[in-house]
């Protein structure tokens, strides 16, 4: 089954053409790197997939729902499809607890007491049960993108969107995020589509690359394919 499937999909910020005729069918299950230059279109190709920006040509499905179908719920498909952004985006003035109980509280309506458990288990993967109780502002970058992830995770998405998730981090915070990642797409059979020039992340857990340039798909590549050129 296929989770996203972009077909002829064409994208305008007023005049200027973001994105052109993206052809683009990702399975369920697969983790997929996005990479091109910056300006390229990646970022815009991702938020489309989850609404925050519109198409105005082509057709975009996402868990079998046609985004410019007019009766599709778009929260049903924020329910199923998470994103990690590169400024993180938590809630500054709530805990690190508070902010991945949320969105199951409010969306989902998961019972407190089973709300409360999935957020520690989450917690748990990303390794910091420590600072459930700090607010954002007392963590690290690393730190808050791993508590994004695990906010993400808590919602038990089918699939997950990162936009450039490690670009905001100091160096030695970078290795601590991709490992959690890494271990998502290794032991998870959620769909992953991820922003990012970290190629190593690719070359260990990536099914394909995909490079963009100028609003255009240039290539799709099983990994395997396209580390073998390099
Ligand atoms: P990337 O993620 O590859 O760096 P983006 O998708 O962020 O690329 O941007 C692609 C192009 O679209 C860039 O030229 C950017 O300036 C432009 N762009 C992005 N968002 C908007 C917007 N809201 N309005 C106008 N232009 C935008
Ligand atoms: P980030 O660094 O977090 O990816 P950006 O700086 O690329 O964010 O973009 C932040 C916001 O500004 C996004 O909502 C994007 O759509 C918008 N944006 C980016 N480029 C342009 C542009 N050329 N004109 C108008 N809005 C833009």
């Amino acid at each position: 089954m296929s989770m996203i499937e972009f077909h002829h999909v064409e994208k305008y910020y007023g005049n200027f053409h973001a994105l052109t005729d993206i052809n683009l069918t990702i399975a369920a299950g697969e983790t997929v790197v996005l990479i091109g230059p910056s300006g390229s279109g990646k970022s815009t190709l991702i938020r489309t997939i989850n609404g925050l920006e519109s198409i105005q040509q082509g057709q975009l499905i996402v868990n079998g729902q046609d985004l410019a179908e007019k009766r599709t719920d778009i929260n049903r498909i924020r329910k199923n499809v998470g994103m990690v952004f590169q400024h993180f985006n938590l809630y500054a003035n709530k805990t690190v607890l508070e902010n991945i109980m949320l969105a199951p509280r409010l969306v989902l309506h998961r019972d407190e007491t089973d709300n409360h458990k999935t957020a520690m288990a989450m917690l748990d993967r990303v390794g910091l049960v420590d600072q459930a109780g700090k607010r954002p502002a007392q963590l690290s970058g690393g730190q808050k993108q791993r508590i994004a992830i695990a906010r993400s995770l808590a919602m038990h998405p089918k699939c997950l969107l990162f936009d450039e998730p490690t670009s905001a981090l100091d160096p030695e915070m970078i290795d601590d995020v991709l490992t959690v990642m890494k271990g998502i797409a290794r032991d998870s059979s959620m769909t992953m589509l991820v922003v990012t020039h970290e190629m190593g992340f690719a070359r260990e857990v990536a099914n394909r690359v995909v490079f963009m340039t100028d609003g255009k798909i240039l290539e799709d590549d099983p990994k395997e394919t396209f580390f073998d050129g390099q």
